[in-house]
């Protein structure tokens, strides 16, 4: 599944049509389903000149001299500009392109065409989309962000993995960053987020940020320390402990019994 770092790198390719102008848009009914329809994209989309390609988390936008246009990239959603591809290989994505699976896109003045291809038919084209929904992205999280996303007001509030995931808390963090980071801060990520130790939040705050700079430098959210470990039976890289498993937050999620408590 895209998290922040894929989009980020779609988001960079969308750079490049910065300053053209959309002669067509197409969409399949499933991609302009928040749209209502596939013709009031094409209709909602024409003429406009892309004046900016920014990112809220998962949510491409591209800025327009009319509305901003978004892309939501759901579960195998990748961006392609006239065939190049966002990233090489999303874990959970296809590893072949085709036509097939091309859902709809943006054609400019300069011929040039930008492609959404989605296998699973997740990805969704918006146009105005809701910011108010999202908390502040995780590649730019900063120290006071962080300590509200943790913040619990009442109890001893949801699991910190879910907290994670919750893209109204945090923009961007999915499944194998969250485990990443809990990973490497070497926290349960069943520990609810309001009992968590004020060691345990810096712990955590400084492998959130590592885990970003980290796994961008390496070309993605796959690209983790606890990936090879990542199957039922698996053994922790760092001290060879026995992986759980459990759902957590909705999605599966992986831990070390040793060094994760
Ligand atoms: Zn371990």
């Amino acid at each position: 599944m895209p998290e922040v770092l894929e989009v980020e790198s779609y988001r960079r390719l969308a750079n490049r049509v910065v300053g053209s102008t959309i002669t067509r848009g197409w969409a399949d009914s499933l991609l302009a389903k928040k749209l209502h329809s596939s013709s009031s994209w094409a209709r909602s989309v024409k003429n406009l000149t892309v004046t900016a390609a920014s990112r809220r988390g998962k949510l491409l936008l591209l800025e327009t001299s009319g509305p901003t246009l978004g892309v939501r990239f759901g579960m195998t959603g990748v961006l392609l500009l006239d065939g190049e591809v966002g990233i090489e290989g999303l874990f959970y994505g296809p590893h072949e392109y085709q036509s097939k699976w091309l859902r709809g896109g943006l054609e400019f003045d300069d011929g040039r065409k930008l492609l959404v291809h989605d296998p699973r038919r997740l990805a969704r084209f918006e146009i105005n989309p809701d910011l108010g929904e999202l908390g502040p992205d995780a590649l730019t999280l900063t120290r006071k962000e962080f300590d509200q996303l943790i913040r619990v007001d009442r109890g001893e509030g949801p699991a910190i993995k879910a907290r994670l995931l919750d893209q109204s808390r945090v923009a961007g963090v999915g499944n194998l960053l969250g485990d990443e980071m809990l990973f490497r801060a070497g926290i349960d990520p069943r520990t609810p987020s309001g009992t968590l130790s004020a060691e345990e939040r810096d712990r955590l705050f400084k492998a959130f940020r590592q885990t970003m700079k980290l796994l961008q430098r390496r070309g993605g959210s796959h690209l983790g320390d606890h990936m090879d470990a990542r199957f039922p039976g698996g053994l922790c890289p760092i001290d060879g402990g026995t992986m759980l498993l459990s759902t957590i937050g909705g999605r599966t999620t992986y831990w070390c019994s040793v060094h994760q408590r």
